[in-house]
C-alpha cells in the first residue's frame, strides 16, 4: 500500500494511492484511518513529505563501500547515529537549499524507515518489526565540508532541507534486498543493494529504542552507499528504490 501526504487546492490530506488515484483517508497514518469516500487524481496534487517527524535519526557509514570512500573508515561495532531536527524534512519536488556557508553539499540516496507505533525499548525483532509503517526513498543532505570541520554533525547533516524524504511511504516491501540508485542530472552515481547494509532495518529500531522513544512518523535514514558526491545549482537528484519509487528533488543556490 502507498500513503501519500498531499495539497489539493488550499487542503492538505492523507490517501492511498492506486493506479493513479488517490483515495483519500480521514485521520493519520496511524489510528486506523478510514476511507472518505473521496478520490482525487495524483495528476492534480502536489505531493508533501509522507510524514511529519518528531525527529529523523541518521545512520553513519552502515554500507562498508561507503566507509571505505569515507576516508578507509572501520566500519562501527555499534550502528553511528545522529539526529536531523523536524525542519529538516522537505518533500518530494522541493528545492534542496545549497547552503551559502557551505562550498560541498553532497547528496546521500538511502532507504528511510517510517515509524508506525510508539516504540521505547524494543529488544524483540518482531516487535520491533510491528513498529515498522513502511519504508521512503530518503536522501541525507551534508554539508561535507563543515562536517569534517566539526566534531558532531548537527549542522552539517540537520541545516534545513537537509532531509528529503518520500515520494511516498510503501507499507508492503520487504526491505532485505531492494536495488537502491541515484542519479543526478539522469547520471547514476551511486548504485547498491540493501542487502549490503550493516545493521538492517530491524535491528535498527532495536537498537535506538534502547536509547530514545521512537514516535508515529519518526524516520530512521538507514545510511548510504558508496558514491556520494557534490551538488551544483539546478542539479536534479533522484533516489530510486525498487518496489518503493522516485524522490526526486533540485538543488539551488542559497
Ligand atoms: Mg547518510
Amino acid at each position: 500500500m502507498r500513503l501519500v501526504r498531499f495539497r489539493f487546492g488550499d487542503r492538505i490530506a492523507t490517501g492511498v494511492l492506486e493506479g493513479g488515484v488517490i483515495r483519500v483517508l480521514a485521520g493519520t497514518f496511524f489510528e486506523a484511518p478510514v476511507p472518505t469516500g473521496e478520490e482525487i487524481p495524483l495528476d492534480d496534487v502536489r505531493l508533501l513529505a509522507p510524514v511529519l517527524p518528531s525527529k529523523v535519526i541518521g545512520v553513519g557509514l552502515n554500507y562498508a563501500s561507503h566507509a571505505k570512500e569515507f576516508g578507509g573508515r572501520e566500519l562501527p561495532a555499534e550502528p553511528l547515529l545522529f539526529i536531523k531536527p523536524s525542519t529538516a524534512v522537505i518533500g518530494p519536488q522541493d528545492p534542496i537549499p545549497l547552503h551559502p556557508m557551505s562550498e560541498h553539499v553532497d547528496y546521500e540516496g538511502e532507504l528511510g524507515v517510517v515509524i508506525g507505533r510508539l516504540a521505547r525499548k524494543v529488544s524483540d525483532p518482531a516487535e520491533a518489526e510491528r513498529a515498522i509503517l513502511g519504508y521512503v526513498c530518503a536522501n541525507d543532505v551534508t554539508l561535507r565540508d563543515l562536517q569534517a570541520k566539526d566534531d558532531q554533525w548537527t549542522r552539517a547533516k540537520g541545516f534545513d532541507g537537509s532531509a528529503p524524504i518520500g515520494p511516498w511511504i510503501e507499507t508492503a516491501c520487504d526491505p532485505a534486498d531492494l536495488a537502491i540508485e541515484t542519479r543526478v542530472n539522469g547520471e547514476v552515481k551511486q548504485s547498491q543493494r540493501t542487502s549490503d547494509l550493516v545493521f538492517s532495518p530491524v535491528a535498527l529500531v532495536s537498537y535506538i529504542t534502547q536509547y530514545m522513544t521512537l514516535l508515529p512518523g519518526d524516520v530512521i535514514m538507514t545510511g548510504t552507499p558508496s558514491g556520494v558526491g557534490p551538488l551544483s545549482p539546478r542539479d536534479r537528484v533522484e533516489v530510486e528504490i525498487e518496489g518503493i519509487g522516485v524522490l526526486e528533488n533540485t538543488a539551488v543556490a542559497g
